[in-house]
């Protein structure tokens, strides 16, 4: 059997030094537990822009679209901000999201003991927290026809659309049953099926799927604004939360934030499966590209590394291996080892991005 194939696309400011010691874990996994993967790199974002003049070469796309997974890193930057809208270093990460169909967005919210008093909420509300927000990608609000400004009896009116359809509403409702059933085995869809037609249709179409294919998976309804207030007052009642875009955009930050720094949240973004059935994926930290700190090794390489981990346990159905990987961070992190970004008042001396990647390697080495 072939190798399984990774493009990583490191992209801008901190992007490419969280990569490098993503790549030394890659690295570690071939070898010492026989895991090698194929891996290709190219370029995304402003350093595409400096390279080809576009933040997304085509043959970049191309390869992107053959690979078992991609790895992104971050893009943006100050010096791209004055850049025409069609070639900003983010349309090349919309580009790969749309071309790639990538409809289903997964954000864990995941509190690591060591770091519970990060969180705004009381430590007892977060400690052991692990949920799964998963969040409608392509379709919806942001997307929906008719949109735009225009003029109706001399005044100004904004115009945005909340359309979906039942096979987009059917495919994400799948992916989180499907997500549920390795989890907590537990799916809560959140709408506003009391003042919008699409939540109702949206609350439909979830019972369907529900009733047809995944009744053994617990299923409960919420409208998306008590959920606003559960995920603040008790949110390890959730296993995983299914939401349309508009209001996963919304919900999937506020359940991140609880968990503390943007340092530490990766992301997954799948489609439909492919030929060899996995699904077509991107996996990427949730955070920027931190041009504030870019050059200086000092940014975080977590999340970046926990979205590897989600590569592990999503694409490559190799869970035993994501929890070796999600168990050194936590072990790293319960000795007091700190990127700056996780400093807490006490203060004491931070981490840099290079050591925080031989912290977890050693770890890593530990467990085995
Ligand atoms: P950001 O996430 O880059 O940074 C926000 C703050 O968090 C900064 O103070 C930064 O230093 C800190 N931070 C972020 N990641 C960190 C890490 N791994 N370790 C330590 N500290 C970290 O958001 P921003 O400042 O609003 O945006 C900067 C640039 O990134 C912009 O060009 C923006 O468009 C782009 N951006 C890209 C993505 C993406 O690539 N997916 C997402 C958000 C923003």
């Amino acid at each position: 059997m072939a190798n399984p194939s990774l493009l990583i696309l490191a992209g801008d400011g901190i992007g490419p030094e969280v990569m490098d010691e993503v790549k030394r874990i890659i690295g570690w996994f071939g070898d010492k537990r026989d895991l090698t993967f194929d891996v290709s790199e190219d370029l995304v974002g402003g350093a595409a822009y400096d390279a080809h003049g576009v933040p997304l070469h085509d043959d970049t796309m191309a390869k992107a679209q053959e690979v078992d997974a991609v790895l992104l890193g971050a893009v943006g930057g100050p010096k791209y901000d004055d850049l025409d809208f069609s070639v900003k270093p983010e349309r090349g990460l919309l580009r790969l999201r749309k071309e790639m169909d990538l409809f289903a967005n997964l954000r864990p919210a995941q509190c690591f003991d060591a770091l519970a008093d990060f969180s705004s909420l009381k430590k007892e509300l977060i400690a052991g927290l692990d949920i799964m927000i998963v969040r409608e990608l392509t379709s919806g609000v942001y997307f929906g026809e008719p949109r735009g400004i225009h003029i109706e009896d001399n005044m100004r009116v904004g115009i945005n659309t909340q359309r979906y359809t039942e096979a987009e509403i059917e495919r994400v409702a799948r992916a989180a049953f499907e997500l549920a059933k390795k989890r907590g085995n537990k799916v809560c869809s959140m709408e506003k099926a009391n003042v919008m037609e699409s939540g109702i249709l949206w609350r439909d179409v979830v019972n369907e799927v529900h009733q047809a294919e995944y009744a053994d998976v617990e299923l409960s309804h919420m409208y998306a604004d008590n959920g606003a207030m559960q995920l603040v007052r008790a949110p390890k009642q959730f296993d995983v939360i299914l939401t349309d875009n508009l209001f996963g955009d919304i919900l999937s930050d506020c359940a991140a934030m609880l968990t503390g720094s943007l340092g530490m949240l990766p992301s997954a973004s799948l489609g439909l499966p492919m030929a060899n059935g996995r699904p077509k994926a991107m996996y990427e930290p949730v955070h920027g590209s931190a041009p504030d700190i870019a050059g200086q090794g000092k940014a975080n390489p977590i999340a970046c590394i926990l979205s590897f981990a989600m590569a592990l346990r999503y694409s490559f159905d190799e869970g035993a291996e994501a929890d070796r990987l999600e168990a050194a961070i936590e072990k790293v992190l319960a000795d007091g080892a700190r990127t700056a970004d996780l400093m807490g008042p006490e203060g004491g001396t931070a981490f840099g991005t290079t050591e925080m990647g031989d912290a977890i390697l050693a770890a890593l080495d530990a467990s085995l």
